[in-house]
């Protein structure tokens, strides 16, 4: 197919791992020659990979090497510490760009909508997550791990993140590429027992296999599993043996099963998973001080799945730490339709719709978790943002995208010269890569991070400083 005369000019507003398989997707497309221009908000590129993803898990983060080759195309730029929706407007990003697609991820935590959710101690695990992988935003925050307890709610593997690292050793650590600030911190922590909630049972925990076997495999920890805790119920076992569940949740059990079976080895921490156990409150005088926990059975809903309904068997477990870990939750940008009851942009297969259910909006397209909810792995987002671009390449073969008026490269740069004059550029953020990676060499970390903005600007080599 022969190539357009005209470049696509494509803006993608996020760097995660959806931004960069949309734009390696379109990069990659022989009927259109895209220029894509990836804004962030942080002057870092990478989104969870750097932010989310955690320290101990470096052959997840090797993944940044597909998204340096994507931004090593010529027709690529980067431009971070630029918030669109407040330093550039998502209509002034339409005047310069043929199309726009979000990839902003989920910014915020799901709650939990009990009594005591907000009393000092009781956090979202993602402020947790975020603090210990060094985003700026979180840089300050003081967790008090001097009790002997938290209490992580949620069987996800974020929950699953947030018991390993509050279990991992000192050694474990320091070789890692967790912030320095946390690595100070949770050197000095007293927390001895970590006990994590799921409100259904082992058969239905959203944790993958391989994070369930590493909370089994910890140098100071022992796992502590109840046994009737994975003696399954009736509807569990039926959904288990039907083709309705799948090899994860039957792995899950097994392995769960088999930590059932083991005496601890009298390590210094416990992991301790406690299954169809809800928290109603979180109480405490001032702060945290314990949560008021209820037991649950399995019933099956109307649509065959099996739910957890409270039997009104209540205890109050002391903890000083609540990490609440049900789930990330997407947030409206400025002047882009939003689903509130599915905190996601309304879309069809990835085409923007003016509102849910309705019309598609011209040139506005998304990817990743607000465009799907907060879901599936990094690779997930590999066909979720080829399917968006199909749907944008298809529109551009329909002469059905923006105008662009100002189709120029240059357009942007004097926007940004004006607005943003300490924006970072690819470049820059190769300088701070350098700046990090140096660092953490002598230690045999694979990085040291830098945690504020203007430490980010400075190794980047960008002096103005936004007021
Ligand atoms: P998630 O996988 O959706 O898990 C959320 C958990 O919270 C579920 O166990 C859910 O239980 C529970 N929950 C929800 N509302 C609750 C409530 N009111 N009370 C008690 N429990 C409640 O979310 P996540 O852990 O935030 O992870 C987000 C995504 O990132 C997932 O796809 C995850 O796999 C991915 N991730 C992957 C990795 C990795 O690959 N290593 C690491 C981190 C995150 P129900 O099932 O009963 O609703």
């Amino acid at each position: 197919m022969s190539e357009s005369p005209q470049p696509l000019r494509v803006a993608i507003i996020g760097s995660g791992p959806s931004g960069l398989y949309a734009a390696g997707a379109l990069q990659r497309s022989t009927e259109v020659k895209a220029q894509v221009d990836v804004f962030d908000r942080l002057p870092t590129p990478w989104g969870l990979v750097r932010a989310g993803v955690a320290p101990d898990h470096p052959n997840i983060k090797a993944v940044t090497r597909m998204y340096e080759k994507t931004a090593s195309h010529p027709e690529f730029r980067f431009f971070g510490n630029v918030e669109i929706g407040s330093d550039i407007t998502v209509e002034e990003l339409c005047e310069r760009y043929h199309a726009v697609i979000y990839a902003f991820g989920a910014a915020a935590d799901r709650r939990l909508g009990i009594a005591g959710e907000d009393l000092p101690g009781s956090w979202a695990a993602t402020e947790f997550v975020a603090w210990y992988n060094g985003h700026p935003d979180y840089r300050d925050l003081e967790f008090d791990l001097s009790g002997e307890r938290a209490i992580v709610v949620g069987n996800g593997n974020v929950a699953a993140d947030v018991a390993r690292m509050l279990a991992l050793t000192h050694e474990e650590l320091r070789v890692t590429d967790v912030a320095d600030h946390a690595l100070e911190a949770l050197r000095d922590s007293a927390i001895r027992e970590i006990v994590v909630l799921g409100r259904r049972g082992p058969a239905q925990a959203a944790f993958t296999n391989p994070e369930v076997l590493e909370l089994g495999e910890l140098q100071d920890a022992d796992i502590i599993v109840d046994p009737k805790d994975v003696e399954l119920d009736e509807g569990s076992r039926r959904w288990l043996e039907s083709d309705a569940s799948d090899m994860t949740a039957r792995r899950n059990v097994e392995i769960f099963t088999e930590y059932s079976r083991r005496v601890p080895e009298g390590k210094r921490k416990r992991i301790v998973m406690r299954f169809l156990t809800s928290p109603v409150e979180i109480v405490g005088d001032g702060r945290v001080e314990g949560v008021v926990v209820e037991r649950n059975e399995l019933v099956e809903a109307d649509d065959g799945t099996l739910k957890a309904k409270p039997t009104g068997q209540r205890e109050t477990i002391p903890a000083s730490l609540v990490f609440r870990s049900v789930g990330y939750r997407g947030v409206a940008l400025p002047g882009v339709p939003f689903d509130e009851a599915r905190a996601v942009i309304p879309n069809d297969g990835g085409r923007v719709l003016a509102e849910p259910g309705g019309e598609p909006l011209r040139g506005h397209y998304v990817v990743g978790w607000i465009k799907r909810g907060p879901t599936g792995i990094i690779g997930t987002n590999k066909r979720d943002a080829q399917e968006t671009v199909k749907a944008l390449l298809e529109d551009v073969a329909a002469g059905k995208v923006l105008e662009c008026p100002q189709p120029e490269r240059e357009a942007i740069e004097s926007l940004l010269a004006e607005r943003c004059p300490d924006h970072v550029t690819y470049a820059h953020w190769q300088s701070i890569d350098r700046a990090e990676r140096e660092a953490g060499e002598p230690q045999g970390r694979p990085r040291v991070k830098l945690c504020t903005v203007p430490e980010l600007l400075d190794a980047a080599g960008v002096s103005v400083v936004k007021s």
